[in-house]
């Protein structure tokens, strides 16, 4: 089951678990088994899908909820708790300093995606200013040097290596000596890999390592391989101190599973993602919203940042952000919003990140804008107690016909205008109770 699979279950079940009159036992029995057996196709291991439905049992006591309580909140937030929890191994990893030389060692079986990684990695954090180097310590794979001076010197980042010598302890050595030298603030090893799990690969990489003390060791491990990820990423983490995990080839037929089991085994986080075969095609790793696109609840954790970012520049903030958390949403914020989206402007960013954004208007084609220009035009002709009101029923059909009337437009485009409202406000409905805006730990719900 591929990661959007994946999510379209889980969010499928909880919205039939939504869409059930009374939530009761048996209810939550069936979300929670739905959810087991997604995630299990995932590839997760067993073991981790039996505790996380073993905590949310304990957790959401069904009968131990007063009257009036939220349940199927609570369900869901303790659903994306869990889910969170599985990924997160509560401490972060090692993260290397600007300016100050740090030693990234690279581990993984060959083919994992292991030297396209190191460059992606060195490529990352050269745009941001650092000065990294690549050090090829793979003597095992013919080829494996070239295919890392070829990928460096495309990135234009420095490297190390050698066609002679065979001894990587030695090349790793020299190259981290090297480039210290030459005052690299990332030095990153690419290791040798083998086909399978071997004690030769554990020893080398295991000398590497008391040679080059490096103050990361990052496991990478391809998104594909499945079940074996549990047993695969444990090998490593007893055989070297893997300090962080990336997962690549998330942009395939991934089962993203492998992901949860990897974090579970080395206790150590994700902390990128490869999501193609070029050097850009690499992400951070961010729990919080990946789950949140899982559960199909919009990348919350990026959205709470980016209203951070965007706040300073709206200029009706204070009532705004105050609607934003109330979840009301009139047709006065969405003349607003609109505004904003014909201009591209900051409001456009935010709601990109929003559960459903898919299916707003763009405002960055012309059929989208000529769309967006038509609703203003009606809702020009309404009165300030029309766009006011968060009670769709004052809407009537004569209120209805004389819109349409009023800005020259049919009956059946004005519904239409009112139908999209709608979505939006249900979409809108759901931010209900952020808190708004301090850094980090910011509860989507
Ligand atoms: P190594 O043996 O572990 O060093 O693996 P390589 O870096 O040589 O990668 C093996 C293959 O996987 C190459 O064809 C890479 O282009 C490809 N690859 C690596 N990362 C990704 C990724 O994130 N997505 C995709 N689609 N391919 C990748």
């Amino acid at each position: 089951m591929v990661l959007a699979e994946l999510g379209g279950s889980i969010s499928r079940a909880l919205q039939q678990m939504s869409n059930a009159t009374v939530i009761d036992e048996k209810v939550l029995n069936e979300c929670l088994n739905e959810i087991t057996r997604a995630l299990l196709q995932s590839d997760v291991q067993f073991k981790l899908v039996r505790d996380m439905q073993t905590n949310i049992k304990k957790i959401v006591n069904l009968e131990d909820l007063a009257a009036g309580h939220n349940k199927r909140r609570i369900i869901q937030n303790a659903i994306f708790n869990e889910l969170c929890k599985m990924l997160d191994p509560g401490k972060p990893s090692f993260t290397p300093k600007k300016g100050k030389p740090s030693v990234v060692m690279f581990v993984g079986l060959q083919g994992s995606g292991k030297t396209t990684t190191c460059t992606k990695y060195a490529y990352y954090h050269q745009k941001k200013g650092w000065k990294p180097a690549l050090v090829c310590a793979d003597t095992f794979r013919a080829g494996a040097f070239d295919q890392l001076k070829q990928n460096a010197t495309k990135a234009k980042i420095p490297f190390y290596g050698s066609y002679m010598e065979s001894d990587p302890v030695k090349i790793a050595v020299e190259g981290v000596e090297t480039f210290k030298k030459e005052n690299c603030d990332l030095i990153i090893v690419d290791t040798s890999g083998r086909h399978k799990q071997e004690a030769a690969l554990f020893e080398e990489m295991r000398q590497v390592a008391e040679a080059t003390k490096p103050d990361l060791v990052v496991f990478v491990m391809d998104s594909s391989i499945g079940q074996a990820a549990f047993d695969q990423a444990l090998a490593f983490k007893q055989s070297a101190a893997v300090g962080a995990v990336i997962v690549t080839k998330m942009d395939g037929h991934a089962k993203g599973g492998g992901a949860l089991s990897a974090v579970a085994a080395t206790k150590s986080p994700v902390i990128f993602i490869g999501t193609g075969e070029h050097m850009d095609e690499f992400e951070g790793f961010d729990v919080k919203a990946f789950v949140s696109r899982l559960l199909g609840m919009g990348d919350w954790s990026g959205f709470m940042d980016k209203i951070q970012e965007v706040v300073p520049k709206l200029d009706n903030q204070p009532e705004l952000l105050q609607k934003l958390s109330e979840g009301t949403f009139t047709l006065r914020i969405m003349y607003e919003q609109f505004q904003n989206l014909l201009q591209m402007g900051p409001l456009s960013q935010l709601t990109s990140m929003l559960p459903g954004a898919e299916l707003m208007p763009k405002g960055n084609d012309k059929e989208s804008q000529a769309k967006i220009k038509r609703y203003m035009t009606m809702m020009d002709s309404m009165t300030n107690e029309e766009l006011d009101s968060t009670n769709t029923k004052i809407i009537t059909e004569s209120r209805i016909v004389r819109i349409a009337r009023g800005s020259g437009r049919l009956v059946r485009e004005v519904m239409e205008m009112f139908e999209e409202y709608k979505r939006l406000a249900k979409i809108w409905s759901k931010m209900k109770g952020i808190k708004i805006p301090k850094k980090g730990g910011i509860s989507p719900l």
